[in-house]
């Protein structure tokens, strides 16, 4: 469970500094605010520690991608590839700009498939967005090199990688947008709240306009005074979160370095068990640790294995059953049931494609999915609940 293991003093201080101004806004009340922009210092601090020009605030990861397709002009007729294996967001985003999200394989990472991403494009095909999955980056450079070759935008949904990289170039920095999450569940969390991070200032001004209901944020005049190009909503993050953000950003390598610790040891108790393989890294280094990806030769090995873990206390996530994260698993994508009863955008006339969610499509992703468990990791793990989980492969090991 990551940064919300961690809540502590320095989250209550940054807290606090926002309590004690009474401003909870990030735009205006300059004089009210004693200095305190939180959101701000956060964008800021945020951008330096990736290490890319821009960086925006928002209200979630998915009003990241959102925003982020917005900017990028992705929509009606759009065809927008993505992960087989991925949270539903991703999917429910690219619909929200009324793109039409194509289902396509993964390869031994379980993260999206560069060959299967050519496979798949079409003459309506605008983008491409690759997921990395449980804390592990996808072949991010192949990926971007078959979009560059078929024209395609990249926007890089790292929700689940926050501080990974790639080659020792932070995940997200790589495409032509990129955006993060930190619900409470992610790496890092502020509660709910995203952030969208692009080198590119023209896609940050249309991102910024976008997101605050088209204000300019002119610092020369009144929030009133300021101009607009375009019509935006709002996905504004506010102070607190802003706050959360700061302490927990400033943890963010600690929390890394001890479920990379933590991965270590129960890594290696699983090695002993037979015909056990783990999940492809295309980079160690730059793995956050946040899972631990396994598998066993088949199906009914890997089903058995897990039962028998459960039985000794050990958790682990078989993805492939999995009503969250596995596309195949939507009855509701399926069958084209959007919040619209129109089932916009399926049905929109401005959609010339032909799109399937079957998986003659993914038979990569149905094989190795059968065969893969994953255990979350945790940032705290006392001796005595690692000795545990040692002793519960072990005897799952024997009972196989
Ligand atoms: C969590 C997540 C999101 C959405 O983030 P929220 O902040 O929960 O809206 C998007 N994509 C992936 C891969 C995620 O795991």
């Amino acid at each position: 469970m990551a940064g919300s293991e961690l809540i502590g003093r320095e989250e209550m201080k940054e807290v606090m500094d926002v309590l004690e101004t009474g401003v909870f806004a990030r735009y205006e009340f300059d004089n009210e605010r004693k200095g305190i922009y939180k959101v701000k210092e956060f964008e800021e601090a945020f951008a330096k520690y990736l290490g890319c020009n821009h960086s925006l605030g928002v209200t979630s990861g998915s009003a990241a991608l959102k925003v982020a397709m917005t900017a990028l002009d992705i929509g009606p007729g759009d065809e927008v590839i993505v992960p087989a294996f991925d949270f539903i967001a991703t999917y429910e985003a690219v619909l929200e700009v009324g793109a039409i999200p194509i289902m396509t394989d993964i390869d031994d990472s379980l993260n999206l498939d560069p060959v299967a991403l050519e496979e798949r494009i079409t003459p309506y095909t605008k983008a491409v967005i690759p997921v990395h999955m449980c804390g592990a980056p996808a072949n991010i450079e192949e990926i971007i090199n078959v979009a560059k070759r078929h024209k395609l935008l990249v926007l890089e949904d790292n929700a689940q990688a926050c501080g990974g990289s790639y080659k020792g170039r932070k995940l997200g920095t790589f495409g032509d947008m990129g955006i993060l999450s930190f619900d409470y569940y992610k790496t890092m969390t502020t509660g709910e709240g995203g952030m969208v991070i692009t080198n590119d200032k023209g896609l940050y001004d249309r991102s910024d306009w976008y997101h605050d209901h088209g204000h300019d944020h002119n610092p020369n005049v009144g929030r009133g005074l300021e101009g607009r190009t375009i019509l935006g909503f709002n996905f504004r993050m506010n102070e607190f979160q802003g706050a959360v953000g700061l302490a927990q950003l400033r943890k963010l390598d600690y929390i890394i370095g001890e479920q990379r610790k933590n991965k270590a040891a129960i890594k290696e108790a699983l090695a002993d068990v037979p015909g056990a393989g783990f999940r492809k890294l295309f980079d160690p280094d730059g793995d956050t640790a946040t899972f631990l990806g396994f598998n066993l030769p088949d199906e009914p090995t890997t089903r058995k294995f897990q039962s028998v873990l459960k039985e000794e206390g050990v958790d682990t996530i078989y993805y492939k059953d999995n009503a969250w994260h596995y596309a195949p698993r939507w009855e509701h994508l399926i069958a084209w049931s959007t919040a619209n009863s129109k089932q916009y955008p399926f049905t929109s006339p401005d959609y010339k494609g032909k799109v399937e969610y079957t998986t003659d499509h993914i038979p990569h992703a149905e094989e190795i999915l059968g065969r893969t468990l994953f255990m979350i990791i945790p940032v705290k793990m006392a001796d005595e609940r690692l000795e545990a989980i040692r002793g519960g492969i072990q005897r799952a090991a024997k009972a196989l």
